[in-house]
């Protein structure tokens, strides 16, 4: 079945694409039996994919990016699909928790109309602007903070990549490996911090202080990260230790521009 690629406009001989590997039509493709099977097969590919996905994700730290960059991505998730899973999890899913803004009561809503700090004056604008109270600005902007600081975690992926290029700027010049490594990096964080979350809003809270989740949560990400890079980039145990300190300081610093840069962002744009 020789011609040109509808898609691509290719030469074809055979079933597929070599360019684009789009398939070449045929009759047999509209028969019932070839939509229910193909119903059937598209329904567990995705199973089968994410399973393995989750599987190699959280029980092999840097596996997925170690074959990625291996040429094994078929039997994955892509990395951007895999973050965008966990944020959309993250997002429905998991209880307001202020670690990625400041919520109104620390940021303007404690102040008198003469504070001179930046969060009040803006404060005192939007509310001769929208005539609230200061109560009701933040109502309002609580509610729209939580939402942008679940929605803007990519932006977290350059930081990320700038660490990991930082821990290797000789041996792995490519910024593309990096920003890869990054997603799944930060998939994990997201990950991570959506189940610890989960359990201590679940648990009361006597057996999960504030300093102990806040231990949990990143020394996990932390020895994940150094698991990640050793398997990753076949680091020596220091220099895995090295690289994932890195990577956990600009999470920090990303966090800590983040947390002030949404809550201002959002005030502003209310
Ligand atoms: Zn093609």
């Amino acid at each position: 079945m020789d011609g040109l690629c509808k898609n691509c406009s290719a030469n074809i001989s055979g079933t597929y694409c070599q360019n684009c590997g789009e398939k070449v039509v045929a009759p047999e493709d509209f028969y019932i039996s070839r939509y229910i099977s193909s119903f059937v097969s598209g329904l567990t590919n995705v199973d089968t994919k994410f399973y393995r996905t989750l599987g190699a994700f959280v029980k092999r730290p840097g596996q997925l990016s170690r074959d990625y960059f291996a040429g094994l991505r078929k039997p994955y998730l892509s990395p951007i699909q895999t973050f965008l899973i966990v944020t959309v999890v993250f997002f429905v899913f998991a209880p307001d928790f202020d670690i990625f803004y400041i919520p109104a009561k620390w940021f303007f809503a404690g102040l008198t109309a003469d504070s001179p700090y930046l969060a009040n004056h803006l404060a005192m604008e939007k509310m001769t602007a929208l005539d609230l109270s200061r109560a009701e600005l933040a109502l309002k902007y609580d509610v729209t903070v939580r939402n942008h600081s679940k929605a803007f975690l990519f932006l977290g992926i350059p930081f990320l990549a700038l660490g990991s290029y930082l821990s290797r700027p000789k041996t792995v010049p490519q910024i593309g490996k990096h920003l890869i490594f990054a997603t799944h990096n930060l998939s994990f964080f997201t990950l991570w911090f959506f189940i610890l979350l989960f359990i201590a809003f679940k648990v009361p809270q006597d057996l999960t202080p504030d300093w102990f989740m806040r231990i949990l949560s990143f020394g996990g990400c932390y020895v994940y990260f150094a698991l990640a890079n050793r398997r990753t980039w076949n680091d020596s145990w220091p220099r895995a230790w090295f690289a994932g300190f890195l990577q956990m300081s600009a999470l920090f610093v990303f966090i800590y521009v983040y947390r002030s840069g949404i809550s201002f962002a959002t005030l502003q744009g209310l």
